[in-house]
């Protein structure tokens, strides 16, 4: 039996329609566009699927109960940031329903394994600045001390945004029993940036997402007359950090994996003087730990060379880490052979942005991503967009994963 990519792409125009503007996708989550396209989403699954509810953290769960309790997840999110694109998390979701749909009719309703959907709340934390709301809420490792605290513009906090929709923030956590039978879990995705374009290849299988290292590095000089200091007397903080630019460049040459300086501020920051004091911040990212972690090295070992050759100091301050998070190695393998079984060519990739799946991998739940290309390169934007015909591969090829993934789960349950 088959799906209807078709309709996916039908829904997904219908959703834009419901819920976007001139401006793009206005799904921001726990606002009233949001509701309103879970209410049309609810309405869509209820047709063919009674067991729905809404846990504890705002995430939409849609059960079909199988001849095992061991549970497949296909996962997704409706929410989108303010402005955005007509594909992002909500393909995920949709392509889920889809799959779903195949599921109900091919197996009468009761499949082998119990399918789950699920579309995560609050995936891009566009409102209050802290993405993977629900997905961290279901694995545990949201921090319930900084949650509470966080504000939207209007100096709403989240507990009250939450309460609007029925949520009680300090049982967010209880939602963590939903993945108790789970067994493995998928998402589809678009890219969100050109590696696939480039390659020309319209699927790939995700690896796992990066691992990143996030620090302030601080330079400190002497601030000196611009006009009355000898270029050999100065103590030049912003020349001992522009010499971290080009050396980034190096480090990824070595190593691979991507580094960025994001921002530079120095003091005292005019035109007369020499740079006292000069603070830039690093992004480092990579799929494998031992090479992030030689990257980090690598960084703070130049960083003290041009702090000496230039005769300033330097230090470093972490603002936030996370390890690489390896999908599962035989959900990877299936998800080669799906792109396969289309006729398309699988590329393997890491992704560079945190996802939902991220959040499931890390509870230690068999996790795989299917990324599709996007065009452009771009998302987060209204121009975000994928050829139809990429869009009808995908969920050709995420179904037929689903399907590989559900035997691979009957298989294990019986040994
Ligand atoms: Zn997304």
């Amino acid at each position: 039996m088959k799906t209807t990519p078709a309709r996916t792409i039908a829904e997904l125009k219908e959703l834009r329609e419901l819920t976007g503007d001139e401006n793009g996708a206005q799904r921001v989550a726990f606002t009233e566009p949001w509701a309103k396209a879970r209410a049309w989403l609810r309405n869509k699954v209820e047709a063919f699927c009674p067991d729905i509810h809404t846990d504890e953290a705002g995430n939409f769960w849609a059960t079909l109960r199988g001849g095992s309790d061991k549970a497949l997840l296909i996962g997704g999110h409706i929410d989108s940031v303010p402005n955005g694109g007509w594909l992002d998390g909500c393909l995920n979701t949709l392509a889920g329903v889809e799959v779903l749909r195949r599921i109900h009719a091919q197996y009468n309703g009761r499949p082998p394994v119990t399918v789950r959907l699920v579309d995560w709340a609050d995936e891009e934390g566009a409102r209050f600045g802290k993405s993977l709301f629900g997905s961290s809420a279901c694995s545990g490792h949201l921090d319930m001390d900084e949650a509470r605290e966080l504000r939207d513009k209007q100096g709403v906090t989240l507990p009250s945004a939450l309460a609007q929709h029925g949520i009680d923030f300090e049982k967010v956590k209880e939602c963590g029993e939903e993945l108790a039978n789970a067994a493995a879990y998928l998402e589809l995705h678009i890219e969100q940036g050109p590696v696939l374009l480039d390659l020309d290849r319209p699927l790939g299988t995700v690896l796992g997402t990066f691992g990143v290292e996030r620090h302030a590095i601080n330079f400190h000089g002497q601030a000196a007359h611009s006009g009355s200091t000898p270029m050999n007397r100065r103590k030049d903080a912003f020349l001992a950090a522009a010499k971290m630019s080009s050396e980034i460049y190096r480090i990824t040459d070595r190593n691979g994996g991507v580094c960025t300086i994001g921002s530079c501020t120095t003091k005292p920051g005019i035109v007369t003087s020499v740079v006292e004091e000069c603070r830039i911040t690093l992004d480092q990212r990579h799929l494998d730990a031992a090479a992030l972690a030689r990257m980090l090295a690598e960084a703070k070992e130049a960083s003290e060379r041009f702090a000496e050759e230039g005769n300033v100091t330097v230090s470093w301050e972490r603002l936030w880490q996370i390890e690489p998070i390896l999908f599962n190695s035989d959900l990877i393998a299936l998800c080669d052979e799906a792109i396969s079984d289309t006729g398309a060519d699988p590329h393997r990739l890491p992704s560079g942005p945190l996802h939902d799946a991220a959040e499931v991998a890390r509870f230690g739940i068999p996790t795989i991503m299917m990324f599709v290309q996007s065009l452009h390169g771009i998302s987060h934007n209204k121009i975000e967009d994928t050829k139809e015909e990429h869009l009808d591969l995908a969920v050709t090829a995420f179904d037929k994963l689903a399907d590989k993934a559900l035997r691979w789960i009957e298989r294990s349950a019986a040994r």
